[in-house]
């Protein structure tokens, strides 16, 4: 006799949910997903695809900026055509959604294209007119930028970054206010593509919870690069004037410009979800409590994503949703490990990290030795023309175990893999000391770190 398919249904498809949807399927489930605004989520169609597709270009810029040191005359200033650029932006978002879409049909989840949301206190799905009942639920809807009082986006001069790529023009003077994150990607891009850039950061520096060397670095390569960055600042409102936007600081100060750009952080998208209906437990700021293995409060429904609040990255959305169907399916499954994400800032250069942090060393939390090679020593760094960056390796001082490291660096992006595969592999200073990096290559300062920190480890004593 076969047992009847398990069924799931999927509240929201960005990396959460369709991920999660194709493990279910590939498990033998049968899958609803409904999503309101496409696949793939906003990751794809409004934040992290966007944004990525607009710094390859500002990289870009900033390679031929550099271009004259290498032996090229490029003859005059290379400009942007923003309509080109954003147009580029979007066709490239709506073909991944689409792309996503034709996998996940591919593997036979309905995907039906409504707002949905729970019904009651059971595994009951409402999608638009039709209810769908299900053995298990994935609330996976996302999050939406915070909007602060008294600047509230217009769409035209005062923008959330979901609204830049209906802009004509690239702003001619920027204020970005909020200086994690998003707000250092958006300015080391912008700034690049040729606005003149503000950053209004209500911290001593930017990036706050970031790896305080890293962050120094880039608030560095920023004003070097012109950029003028207020620290201690907090905006307070921001106001609409015939051609421009005024920032209003909360000591009185002001800063105009030609467009503002709001980037201080985000709201759980739940509302109208039936989250209290259903009995959903959600946290002090509205983001729903789960377990490392994505259980929400209520058997049955689990959450991934960004309405979690966990870390708000699409690869940990992704491994919660697919963490949620193996749990739910039967099949084994270890719990989330945030100790082990590896994340990037896409600044230029962009900061990679994995692991253990400075932070938690420094405050003594975690003993570990740490190395820190300066990128400006690299043969291939002086080749390409670039001196701003480092390779960070932290290590334990007992085993010389590698226990994370930081890459400051043009495409640490992809440097840090090595790290993270010799923390996961826990592999010691010397097993990646006695690795071949090539000749001349960036990543040859991972393992000249390794070298340098073996004289440490007991072995080599
Ligand atoms: C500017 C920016 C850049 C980023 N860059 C990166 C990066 O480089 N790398 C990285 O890992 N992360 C990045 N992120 C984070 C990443 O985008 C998010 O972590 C990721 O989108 C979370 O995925 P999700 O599935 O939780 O939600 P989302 O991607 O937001 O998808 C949620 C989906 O649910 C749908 N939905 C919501 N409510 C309902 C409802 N009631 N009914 C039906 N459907 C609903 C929405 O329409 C949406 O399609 C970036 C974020 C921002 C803001």
């Amino acid at each position: 006799m076969t047992l009847p398919r398990q069924r799931i249904a999927i509240l929201g498809g960005g990396p959460g949910g369709y991920e999660a949807a194709l493990v279910a399927a590939q498990l033998g489930a049968d899958v609803t997903v409904i999503d309101s605004d496409g696949l793939g989520g906003a990751c794809v169609l409004t934040d992290c695809v966007p944004s990525k597709s607009l710094i390859e270009t500002s990289n870009a810029m900033t390679l031929l900026k550099r271009s004259a040191g290498l032996g090229i005359a490029t003859g005059g200033l290379a400009n942007v055509n923003a309509a080109r650029l954003y147009e580029r932006i979007t066709d490239l978002a709506r073909a991944q959604s689409r792309d996503i879409t034709a996998r996940v049909a591919a593997e036979g989840v309905r995907v039906i294209a409504a707002e949905g949301r729970l019904v009651g206190p059971s595994t009951v799905v409402r999608a638009g007119d039709e209810e769908i009942k299900a053995d298990a639920i994935l609330i996976a809807t996302g999050a939406l930028p915070r909007v602060l009082p008294g600047a509230e986006p217009d769409g035209e001069r005062i923008l959330t970054w979901r609204q830049l790529y209906d802009l004509t023009e690239i702003p001619r003077d920027l204020i970005v206010v909020g200086s994690g994150v998003t707000g250092a990607e958006f300015a080391s891009a912008y700034q690049a593509l040729g606005s003149r850039v503000t950053l209004v950061s209500s911290r001593d520096r930017v990036l706050p919870q970031e790896d305080e060397d890293a962050a120094s670095l880039i608030e560095d390569v920023f004003r070097r690069s012109g950029m003028t960055v207020l620290g201690r600042s907090r905006a307070q409102a921001v106001r609409r004037d015939i051609d421009g936007v005024t920032v209003t600081l909360e000591d009185g100060r002001t800063v105009t410009g030609s467009h503002c750009l709001l980037t201080v952080g985000m709201i759980p998208r739940t509302e109208g979800c039936g989250l209290d209906q259903a009995g959903v437990k959600v946290d002090a700021r509205g983001f729903i409590e789960v377990d490392r293995v994505s259980r929400t409060s209520v058997p049955g429904v689990y959450a991934a994503g960004d309405c979690t609040g966990v870390l708000m990255l699409a690869s940990v959305a992704a491994m919660q949703g697919r963490i949620a169907m193996w749990h739910e399916l039967g099949e084994a499954v270890g719990p989330l490990r945030l100790g082990h994400v590896a994340a990037t800032i896409f600044t230029d250069p962009e900061i990679a990290t994995v692991g253990v942090s400075q932070r938690a060393v420094t405050a003594g939390e975690v003993s570990a030795r740490v190395l820190k090679l300066p990128l400006a020593t690299n043969p291939r760094a002086k080749m390409a023309g670039f001196h701003d960056g480092f390779v960070k390796l932290f290590t334990s001082p007992g085993t010389g175990v590698v226990l994370g490291g930081v890459i400051v660096a043009p495409r640490a992006s992809e440097l840090i893999l090595a790290v993270s595969v010799a923390m996961e592999q826990r592999l010691t200073v010397e097993q990646l000391a006695h690795t071949f990096a090539v000749y001349p290559s960036l990543s040859g300062s991972i393992t000249e770190a390794a070298r340098k920190l073996m004289e440490f480890t007991p072995d080599s004593l």
